[in-house]
């Protein structure tokens, strides 16, 4: 084993995974996944298949591959399809320290798809343009327009981390008391403005303040938001795919957080020997070298981010028959779930991995496959006691009701 790894190390540019793979343990235990398609084949119980190879290029910053993550199935299956159907409503993962939640988060970077995004300093696009006409922009960017060009360009999207301690001003904005005295450009812009159409990672989302997690989960569910200082004030958009971490032993949830992120993700430490060992050869190997560890899954990386580009085409196609739409709402309705969030997210999952299986039509394998992670964390105790306790409190008053009608009539 050890002259495997001299072998790999001594290579400069790697050219296939095959070869120059992260140094590996990995003769008794399955290859990990190199591609969405394996991924979904994996967790499908299908076999793999094989590949054509493409022209892969070097990214600028070197976060931990994606496809050389060991094991934890259900977060990248989870995260993958949160790139792939932006309606899933955000991503939850929940579990202790030091499992690769972050890690995991952070691997996205490179596989995520094209999105437009805006040129100018203020956040200014075309669409504020046609709503709102050019009081609605930037002075620059209005002689942009009369220039012919144009204020957003087609790029990744990237991943905007929420720093700890984020503070109200830092999300939303704060007015630039030096900035001209133009309406949009006396706030400066928040987080929530940098994050649009892009993803937004809060780490420890439990240990936020609570008035900042509810303007970042308004934010998110209103596409957009409105800073007011004074007479100032400026709209920004804020379609983001919010993704959150939470470990349990750090302090719960409010229960109305929790609702509001869609897929809920559990992410334990890797139980098998072999793959923990796999993990950490890997994790050395990245160590010691990420450059080399991240161009040795730089093809496949590739290919993962094409499909997951063609899954994000093809999502629109993807539909839902009644019938199989009405076996989620059973499974939904049996388990005493209140919250619309649960099939929203149930549906739109199933319908992002119908679409990344090249699929146009979601199956009640789909569903099976989706619903843990769309369902759990759902159910409320208090609120199912609650009314319980009221169908009691019913019944008595309508047989009162009854009974002095009763008397009356008599
Ligand atoms: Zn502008």
């Amino acid at each position: 084993m050890m002259e495997e790894d001299k072998t790999t190390n001594s290579q400069q540019v790697p050219t296939s995974l095959e070869k120059n793979e992260a140094p590996s343990a990995s003769e008794g235990i399955p290859a990990g996944i190199r591609s969405i398609r394996d991924l979904i084949d994996q967790v499908t119980g299908r076999n793999l298949q094989d590949y054509d190879e493409v022209d892969a290029g070097y990214a600028e910053q070197w976060p931990f591959p994606f496809l050389a993550l060991v094991g934890q199935q259900e977060m990248k299956l989870g995260l993958v399809l949160s790139l792939i159907n932006p309606n899933i409503g955000g991503v939850l993962l929940v579990g202790p320290r030091g499992t690769g939640k972050t890690t995991g988060v952070r691997s996205l970077i490179d596989l995520m798809p094209y999105v437009y995004e805006s040129n100018c300093y203020y956040g200014c696009v075309e669409e504020d343009l046609e709503v709102g006409g050019m009081d609605a922009i930037c002075p620059n960017c209005v002689e942009k327009i009369a220039r012919g060009e144009d204020l957003s360009t087609l790029r990744s999207a990237r991943l905007v981390e929420l720093p700890l301690n984020a503070q109200l001003e830092d999300v939303l904005g704060s007015v630039d008391q030096n900035a001209a005295a133009h309406a949009r450009m006396r706030v400066r812009r928040g987080i929530l403005s940098y994050a649009d159409q892009n993803l937004l990672y809060i780490d420890e989302v439990n240990l936020l303040k609570n008035e900042v997690v509810d303007v970042i989960l308004d934010a998110a569910a209103q596409g957009s938001y409105t800073v007011r200082r004074g007479q100032f004030s400026a709209t920004y958009r804020s379609r983001f795919t919010l993704i959150g971490t939470m470990n349990p032993e750090e302090g719960a949830l409010r229960p109305q957080i929790l609702d509001r992120f869609g897929l809920r993700l559990f992410v334990q430490g890797l139980e098998d020997v072999d793959e923990r060992f796999e993990a950490y050869l890997r994790s050395k190997a990245y160590m010691a070298n990420p450059k080399q560890v991240v161009a040795s899954y730089a093809e496949e990386t590739m290919l993962a981010r094409d499909e997951i580009s063609a899954a994000r085409q093809m999502l629109p196609k993807v539909t839902l028959s009644k019938e199989t739409a009405k076996l989620g709402l059973a499974l939904i309705q049996k388990l005493g779930i209140a919250s619309l969030r649960a099939e929203i997210t149930l549906f739109e999952a199933a319908r992002a991995l119908a679409a990344a299986d090249s699929r146009t039509e979601v199956t009640l394998d789909d569903l099976q496959q989706i619903a843990p992670m769309a369902v759990r964390l759902r159910r409320s105790t208090f609120m199912q006691n609650y009314f319980d306790g009221q169908k009691m409190e019913e019944e008595e008053i309508l047989d009162a009701i009854t009974m002095i009608m009763k008397a009356g009539n008599e």
